[in-house]
């Protein structure tokens, strides 16, 4: 119920939602008088046992009685002559009074029906949404009035109806609309696909802008989705980062559905501009199939999202299999475990050192994540790693291992280590976070070093995602002072040429390429042709997983100086690293490999 206040110029209603109506109130001047005659219900309203219809009946009861006892008192009592005779004329005026009253009231009460009616007929529309029928065929104001109210009731029910299945943000159908397809394509018996596309821009942009942006950014990869669809696919939003589409023809060939879903995910997942902000939308798609793998629509649809969430880093697509359920479940866990191991802080960096074999000594090393499990022991990156990097998890964990390289070399320095440098993996997703470069300039201050001690190892195909983007974050972390090196160097497929026009530092062999070079044609000439690329455009090279001394004594004959693998040292403990690059073990151990006859290949 609403208050009524009163104002200077008369009586205006409380009303929480309508703040902006008082406006319209006292502007209008209309309004401004009708409400000046609100007195007496005001004044009655303070009666609260009294409802709106009683109030008339008091009113109209009072108004007709009050002039007519008194004119009846009245000439009763001049033209009698005594109190009996007085009596008798003045109560059969009132009986003949109060039957007209009765009449009078009776048909008040009817001819007030229909406001009530239409009360009632609002109060039923807020509280179950249903609309109650009231006639509208009146023409006078109170039949205005009903119909009106059953006009406007019906096009918010509609309007209601509509919205309940559609995505505000984005205009397309909403999950509740999809299923209700999927249902309705079932019942036809009809063969067809669900395919869900993820994308974790939302995610990215919620947390790093805001979540109207983050919105925005689905807008407008959902038009992109639309536009390569068609009018045929139902497409909807069913998460705040899941689209998803009903599909009857391209997909539907055995063979072709991964294909087609692989082309419209090229076509729609090119990089987005939000202003100046150039947003990665980083699609993956998912496919189920009625009737084979369900039929019942939710389960159809989750499946779909399962397939999605477990595409692997070869192909942006799959289709669901059964065992899918059981590693979303597996993934699901281990995701929990990793919150609980960030709060719990069971992180901890291992560090694996990086010789020069002309110098004879390390000039630094990597830093390898390891999980202090409380009940799996030490695990390693293999097994989270993958999937911290499907969720936002792995910018949390990259942060941390940033923070605490950072650190360690901070420690060093001030042991007497100065000048070590520490590298750190990072994955696509932290390397396309606008933020980095604020990162890594607030690591490195906040443990006062020098950023030419750390340096950042990324992998060809994250460089690859945004080639533009990749550009300007390499010329900001060499403006900084941050080396950079491509990691596996070999096994992406990144184009050379593209290549040729990063500004990074230094190339890493990849182990596959350097275990058993010295004896395997293959990967000697692979070998040769890597050193002879990164000697033609002035880059460091260093050859990862040498295991044997034959394997450095080839590679440094082909010009390779840098060397980093078990068999100079095993990844260690921050406090085992120091004792691991201790200057006379690495020179017998050079000088051990320097020694080796190589064997003909
Ligand atoms: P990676 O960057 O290629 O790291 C080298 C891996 O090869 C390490 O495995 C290291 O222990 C192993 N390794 C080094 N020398 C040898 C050798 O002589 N023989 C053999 N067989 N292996 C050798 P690790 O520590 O298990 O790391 C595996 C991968 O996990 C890394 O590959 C890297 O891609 C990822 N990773 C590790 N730490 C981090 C991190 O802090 N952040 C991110 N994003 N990824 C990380
Ligand atoms: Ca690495
Ligand atoms: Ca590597």
């Amino acid at each position: 119920m609403h208050e009524w206040v009163t104002t200077k110029i008369g009586l205006k209603p409380t009303i929480p939602f309508l703040n902006n109506s008082q406006q319209i109130f006292t502007r209008n001047s209309i309004l401004r008088k009708l409400m000046k005659t609100l007195w007496l219900y005001s004044a009655l309203s303070r009666f609260k046992f009294l409802n709106y219809r009683s109030k008339i009946m008091v009113v109209a009861f009072t108004g007709t009685h009050i002039p007519l006892i008194a004119i009846v008192a009245h000439i009763a009592w001049r033209s009698t002559d005594n109190w009996q005779s007085f009596l008798s004329v003045l109560s059969t005026a009132l009986v003949a009074t109060l039957g007209g009253t009765a009449l009078t009231l009776l048909a008040l009460i009817h001819l007030l029906r229909p406001i009530i009616l239409t009360s009632q007929a609002l109060r039923e529309y807020g509280q179950s949404r249903k609309v109650l029928p009231l006639p509208t065929h009146f023409d006078d104001q109170v039949g205005t009035l009903m119909a009106d109210t059953v006009s406007t009731l019906t096009d918010l029910e509609e309007a209601r109806r509509i919205l309940e299945h559609v995505d505000a943000d984005t205009g397309l159908a909403n999950r509740t609309k999809l299923i209700s397809e999927i249902a309705a394509a079932v019942e036809a018996g009809k063969m067809y696909r669900v395919c869900v596309v993820v994308s974790n821009g939302y995610q990215r942009v919620a947390t790093t802008m805001n979540q109207g942006h983050a919105d925005k950014v689905m807008k407008m990869i959902g038009d992109r989705l639309d536009a390569f669809l068609g009018a045929d696919a139902v497409l909807a939003r069913i998460a705040p980062g899941q689209f998803a589409f009903l599909s009857f023809e391209d997909f539907l060939q055995e063979g072709q559905s991964l294909n087609a879903l692989r082309s419209l995910i090229q076509e729609c997942g090119g990089k987005l501009s939000l202003g100046d902000v150039n947003i990665q939308p980083n699609l993956a798609g998912g496919i189920s199939t009625y009737p084979t793998d369900s039929s019942d629509p939710e389960e159809l649809l989750d499946f779909a999202a399962a397939a999605s969430d477990l595409v692997g880093a070869r192909s942006p697509v799959a289709a669901y299999l059964p065992q899918m359920r059981v590693d979303a479940f597996d993934r699901y866990r281990v995701e929990e475990d990793i919150k609980l191991a960030l709060k719990r802080d069971e992180f901890e960096l291992y560090f694996q050192p990086v010789v020069a074999a002309d110098e004879g000594r390390a000039v630094g090393g990597e830093a390898l994540i390891r999980w202090n499990h409380p009940e799996r022991g030490l695990v390693r990156p293999d097994q989270f790693i993958p999937i911290a990097e499907s969720s936002d998890l792995i910018s949390e964990i990259g942060l941390w291992v940033m923070d605490a390289a950072c650190k360690q070399v901070g420690a060093w320095q001030n042991n007497d280590q100065r000048d070590l440098k520490v590298a750190i993996n990072l994955s696509a997703r932290q390397f396309h976070d606008p933020l980095l470069l604020d990162h890594v300039k607030g690591f490195v201050n906040d443990h006062k070093i020098d950023p030419q001690q750390l340096e950042i190892e990324l992998t060809e195909s994250s460089l690859m995602d945004d080639f533009d983007q990749s550009r300007v974050i390499f010329g900001g972390l060499r403006d900084l002072g941050v080396g950079i090196s491509i990691d596996d160097f070999g096994t992406g497929f990144a184009s050379l040429s593209y290549l040729r026009r990063l500004p990074f530092n230094k190339l890493k062999l990849d182990r596959e390429f350097v275990d058993q070079v010295d004896t395997k044609p293959e990967s000697q000439a692979i070998c040769k042709a890597l050193i002879a690329l990164s000697e033609g455009l002035h880059l460091d090279v260093l050859a990862e997983g040498t295991e044997r001394a034959e394997e450095i004594t080839y590679l440094r004959e082909l010009g390779c100086n840098l060397f980093q693998g078990y068999y100079l040292s095993k990844p260690v403990s921050a406090n085992d690293f120091v004792a691991s690059i201790e200057q006379g073990r690495l020179r017998s151990l050079l000088e051990k490999a320097a020694k080796t006859e190589l064997r003909a290949a």
